[in-house]
């Protein structure tokens, strides 16, 4: 899909992920003149092929998909997540939360990436001010005092007076600017696959701590579940290429039993698993949101959501420069959105990485205080309610 390019635009978006996408149908609601840079044929990036991954969206990050018009189009295809049961591998110390007990809201809804992406360019479409070029490649990008300036591989060069890079954990933006970031694997690498089940999932999400990685099951629409299952690289990929009658009675033993007949209904896809946080999160006339931001452990199923709210902080503060009729690019309002996001970034990154590093492992210490701790939290309600609180996206 290709449009054909005008210029200038007031802001221009490298990369068309999920974060991309949104931040496009976030500011181009608010009327600016928007041209977002994709590499990835567009059909290409419809198919589970591509990214069979689902998505948890918290119940805070779906009040501002609502914002963009897009939460109207993926509702009716999400499923929501009522309750959470954590535990230590199969102890008999579960962590439970209900939703019933924090204002009926749902903690979350489980969408499937692909219904997502095709939502989100559905309401591009409907946007007169968007402008996509996908495929299409960033090769170099110049800065002056009062625009910025991207040459695409079809020699087009537009420019605008912000680039927001969203172009992924190894943002060529983002190298570009000189902006250095912190990054370690964590020798993990998930393996994701949906499953159709005889039983009902009663919108219940499973986490199951193992020495190995997480275990999670997310519930989905029309009987059907997301595992994303984390392992030591190497039992990752024996996993993906097992026969499909081992793999599947292997699943019921790790936390599928009572899901009845289980059918694997996706391709089993890995996902190398790393940490990485940008040093800062612009330059002149350049903002970092997403991946090319922060990358994080899907333990918490927390990196779009955290992204999401870069969205909703950035966006607030272009539109409103930009109602004033005022240059959306400049160090002020740049600095703004850094400072506004720092906590965030700070304690969702930490925190996730504190939880992967003291999960992951057998050491027995470790274990002890993990099962005391999950059994602290559940009998102190307060602490229940931050971490539903959490997990709802409620917390800033
Ligand atoms: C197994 C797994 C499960 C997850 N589950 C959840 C969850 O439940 N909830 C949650 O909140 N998060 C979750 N996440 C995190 C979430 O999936 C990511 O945060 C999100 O997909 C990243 O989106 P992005 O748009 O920032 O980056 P990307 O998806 O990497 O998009 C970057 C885009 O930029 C394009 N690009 C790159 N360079 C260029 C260039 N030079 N020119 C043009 N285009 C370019 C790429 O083609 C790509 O499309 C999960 C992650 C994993 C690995």
């Amino acid at each position: 899909m290709r449009k054909s390019i005008q210029k200038p635009y007031d802001v221009v978006i490298a990369g068309g992920g999920l974060a991309g996408l949104t931040m496009a149908t976030r500011l181009g609601s608010a009327g600016l003149r928007i041209l977002v840079v994709e590499q990835q044929a567009h059909a290409q990036m419809l198919s589970t092929a591509f990214d069979g991954r689902s998505t948890a969206i918290a119940y805070g990050s779906s009040r501002i998909l609502d914002a963009c018009g897009v939460w109207d189009k993926i509702k009716g295809e999400s499923c929501p997540i009522e309750d959470i049961r954590v535990a230590d591998q199969h102890s008999p110390i579960t962590l439970d939360f209900e939703s019933g007990k924090v204002g009926n809201n749902a903690f979350g809804y489980i969408v499937e990436n692909t219904k997502f992406r095709a939502a989100l360019f559905e309401r591009i479409a409907e946007i007169k001010t968007i402008t996509l070029a996908c495929p299409a490649v960033i090769e170099n990008i110049t800065y002056s005092d009062t625009y910025v300036t991207l040459t695409l591989d079809d020699g087009s060069m537009p420019l605008a007076q912000l680039l927001i890079a969203a172009d992924g954990k190894k943002s060529f933006c983002r190298e570009h600017a000189g902006i250095k970031a912190r990054h370690w694997s964590y020798n993990e690498t998930a393996l994701v696959v949906t499953i159709a089940h005889s039983a009902p999932h009663h919108n219940l999400a499973l986490e199951y701590f193992f020495p190995g990685g997480p275990f999670a099951v997310l519930p989905m629409t029309n009987n059907r579940s997301s595992i994303v299952w984390t392992e030591k690289p190497d039992t990752a990929a024996a996993l993906q290429t097992m026969a499909e009658a081992e793999f599947v009675s292997i699943l019921k033993e790790r936390g599928c039993g009572e899901l009845g007949d289980i059918t694997c209904i996706s391709p089993r896809q890995l996902y190398p698993l790393r940490f990485m946080l940008a040093d800062t999160l612009h330059a002149p006339r350049l903002a970092l949101i997403g991946e090319a931001a922060h990358a994080m452990h899907p333990v918490a199923g927390q990196g779009f959501n955290l992204s999401v709210r870069d969205i909703g902080v950035l966006g607030d503060l272009i539109e409103q420069r930009f109602k004033a009729g005022g240059d959306v690019g400049t160090d002020d309002l740049l600095q703004r959105y850094a400072a506004g996001r720092y906590l965030d970034h700070f304690t969702f990154m930490t925190a996730t990485d504190v939880l992967v590093k003291l999960f992951s492992n057998n050491v027995l210490p470790l274990r002890l205080a993990r099962r005391f701790g999950l059994g602290m939290v559940a009998k102190i309600p307060a602490a229940k309610s931050f971490f539903s609180k959490m997990a709802m996206g409620l917390l800033t």
